[in-house]
Order: C-alpha cells, then structure tokens, then sequence
C-alpha cells in the first residue's frame, strides 16, 4: 500500500477526534451501556470522517476505499471496541449497497444525511433462527400496490435503538435463495417496527445491540436498493467491506493493547526487576508484534487487490478469520502480565479482552470464513457445498 499525504491527514484526524470526543467517555459510555450516537455521528460528520468513499454529490468526498480503510485502522486508537464497532456499521455495513446502487432520490434521502451524521443507520440481515447461514432469513416483505409489507423481525442490529433507518434484508419473491431477497431502507419509525429489547452483552457494552419486529410494516417499493430479487449478492458484496473493515480495525487496536502492555511491565517490578525483563514476557510481544505486521500486510494486500477490481472474497475472509482470532490471542496474552490489574473492568486489555471476543462471530464466524476459504480451495465436500 501508498499512503499519500491526504491518507496521513485522515489518520491526524480521526486521532484529534478520538482523543478529544470519544477516548475521554468511553469509560463513562461503556458503564451506560450506550453512547450518544446522533451527537458523535455528528461531528464525525463535520469533520468528513463518514463518507470519505462515499459520492461527491451525496456529500462524500469520493476517494477510493483505502481511505476508508484507513478509517477502520484509526479506530483501533479508540479504547474499546463499541465506537468503532457503530462507525464500522454506519460507514462500511450499512451503507454501502446504497452508495452503489440506491437510485439518487434514495440516496439524498438517506444517504446524504448518514454522511452528514444526522441520521444513524443500522444493519437488519442476522435474526433469530438465521445468523451464519444469511440465505435461511424468514422475514418478508410482500408488494402490495406500491409497498412493501414487512413481516418478521431481526436480531443482534447494533445501532439498532438510536438508527433513524436500517438497511434490511428480507424475503421478496419465491424463488432460489440467493434470488429471492432485497435490500430496502425502512425507516425505524414507521408504523409496526417495534424494538423488543436491548441486549444484555458481554462486550461492547456502549454499542446498542437489539432485537426488533416487524408486524406489518409499509414501506414504498421505491425504497428498494437497486434490483429486488439482488438482495443477497448486493450484501455479500457488502460483506466484502465490512471484512475488509474488521480486518483493518483490529491491526491497531492490537498494537494500543500491546504498547500498552510493554509500557506497563517495564514500570512494573516483580523480584526486583521489571517484569518486561523476563525473556518469557518481552519474547512475547516481539511474537505478537510479529502476528499484527502479518495481519496487516494480509490487509493491505487485499485492500489493493479491492482498489485493481479483483475478487478479494478469499483475501478478506481470511484477513477477517485472522483479525479476530489475533484480537483474542493479544487480549489474553497481554491480560495475563497485567496481573489482578488486568482483571480490573475499566482497564483498557479486559475491555479489549471482552470486545473483541465478538471479532471470531460477528460478521461471520471463523467457522464461515473457513467455509468460504475451503469453497474457493475446492476442498470442501459438495453436501456442504451451498
Ligand atoms: C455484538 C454483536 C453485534 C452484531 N451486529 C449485527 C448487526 O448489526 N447486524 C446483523 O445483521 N447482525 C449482527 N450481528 C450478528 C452476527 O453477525 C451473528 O451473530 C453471526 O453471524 C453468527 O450468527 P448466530 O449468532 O446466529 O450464530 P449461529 O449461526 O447459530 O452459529 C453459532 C456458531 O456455530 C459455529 N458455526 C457456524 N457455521 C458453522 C459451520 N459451517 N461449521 C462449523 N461451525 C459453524 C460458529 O462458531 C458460530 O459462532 C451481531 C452480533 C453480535 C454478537
């Protein structure tokens, strides 16, 4: 990867912000079990940090997709994972397929104003009963005249309670699976989507994360992005990004962990030395510093692989596959030489430790990004083969 003076600008940024709006809350917003979305999204905004690969006439500033990867990269400066974990949902999940196909009165609509930070979106495709098999949905959306009426109801919709829109994937037609859905902006305030609770997690706690129904929802067929009948191939397009995104977002969030870490047991004194003198304890940071530099050439790789056209559905399921088994390996390692410290709750390696554990899940597990990996190897046996 190139990085241009504009890249570097966008890393000055985002750290100005991080360190003047989010850093200095997050203890306070992860013990509230929320963070003002509306307010932040904002200035974000303000600053351009939302659609910096978003259309010019929507509001965004038109760059290639390195620099929002240099975004996700900067949110690793955040001290903890649910910020970064809202901005990735709003600029590289739910975004997207509406930047890339959405007709123009759609995307002034809705596009304009999640760049601007005014609207917060969400991401509706994981449910009760469909999290890793996506093609298995149960909600629908029948056309009645000139709407839409949805029915069903979506699970784990991070942003879900403060969005003013999500993206929603839903059944629209008969057919095969992958044929039979569209995307399709729902407003969260329409009649019949109602919030059945916010979930109770282990990590992330800032981040609202909740479960919805939809009980005969209208909504004009206008809001259907590009093609329905598309649905599942625009949001396995989408998919692509966001693991582009987690891939990216962990590389520093890694590095803060281990900084951190080297900081701490050269201060610290265990039998009269500092604890970052043992061979053990400074051999391991050397390890997992050399386990970020892989990741982050795997990322950078597929990130220009991304920008030349090519398919990257290999590339960045392995960089995601990485990305969140590396978060929980340097959490733990580095957890353990902070002691009865590391055990502490607003220490910033157990949030790390309890945010990232969402990294091998969320997004799709590791298990199905070794599914992904295995089809493109042709080594996977044709039952399974779907
Ligand atoms: C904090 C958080 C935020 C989220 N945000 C969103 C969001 O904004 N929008 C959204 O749509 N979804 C969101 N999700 C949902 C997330 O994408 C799903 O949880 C994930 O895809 C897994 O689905 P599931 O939970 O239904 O697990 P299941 O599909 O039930 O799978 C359970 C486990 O089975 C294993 N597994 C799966 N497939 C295989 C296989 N083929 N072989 C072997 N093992 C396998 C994996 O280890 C997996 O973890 C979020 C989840 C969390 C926890």
């Amino acid at each position: 990867m190139k990085f241009t003076p504009e890249h570097e600008a966008l890393r000055q940024t985002w750290k100005t912000l991080i360190d003047r709006e989010i850093n200095p809350h997050m203890d306070e917003w992860d013990r509230a079990g929320s963070f003002p979305a509306h307010e932040l999204f904002r200035k974000l905004g303000a600053a351009g940090l939302l659609g910096v690969d978003k259309p010019v006439e929507f509001g965004g500033s038109g760059l290639d997709f390195s620099y929002a990867m240099v975004c996700s990269e900067s949110l690793g400066l955040v001290n903890g994972g649910s910020v970064p974990m809202a901005v990735g949902v709003q600029i590289s999940m739910a975004t997207p397929a509406l930047a890339r196909y959405g007709s123009d009165e759609l995307r002034g609509e809705y596009l304009a104003p999640s760049i601007t930070g005014d609207y917060v979106a969400c991401l509706g495709v994981s449910e009760t009963g469909a999290g890793s098999d996506v093609a298995s949905i149960k909600t629908t959306a029948r056309r009645v005249g000139g709407d839409w009426v949805i029915d069903g109801g979506k699970m784990w919709t991070t942003n879900g309670a403060q969005a003013d829109w999500m993206c929603l994937l839903a059944n629209t037609g008969e057919g095969p699976v992958h044929r039979n859905k569209s995307l399709i902006v729902l407003p969260m305030k329409t009649k019949g989507v109602q919030i059945v609770k916010k979930l109770n997690k282990l990590g992330m706690r800032a981040s609202d994360t909740v479960q919805t129904f939809f009980d005969n929802v209208k909504v004009p067929v206008r809001n259907t992005i590009g093609q329905p009948g598309m649905g599942f191939v625009y949001q396995m397009q989408q998919f692509q990004e966001e693991r582009l995104w987690a891939g990216a977002g962990t590389i520093m969030g890694c590095d803060r962990i281990i900084n951190a870490t080297i900081d701490y047991t050269r201060e610290r004194q265990v039998f009269g030395r500092p604890l970052l003198d043992n061979q053990v304890v400074h051999f391991r940071m050397a390890e997992l510093r050399a386990e970020v530099e892989a990741l982050r050439s795997l990322v950078y790789r597929a990130c220009e692989d991304y920008l030349a056209g090519k398919d990257v559905t290999m590339l960045a399921s392995m960089a995601k596959l990485k990305a969140g088994r590396l978060r929980r390996e340097v959490s733990d390692a580095c957890l353990q030489y902070w002691g009865g410290a590391g055990y502490l709750w607003d220490n910033p390696v157990a949030r790390s430790y309890r945010d990232g554990r969402v990294g091998s899940i969320g997004g799709g597990a590791d298990e199905v990004m070794l599914q992904i990996i295995s089809k493109l190897m042709g080594t996977m046996p044709r039952l399974e083969n779907r």
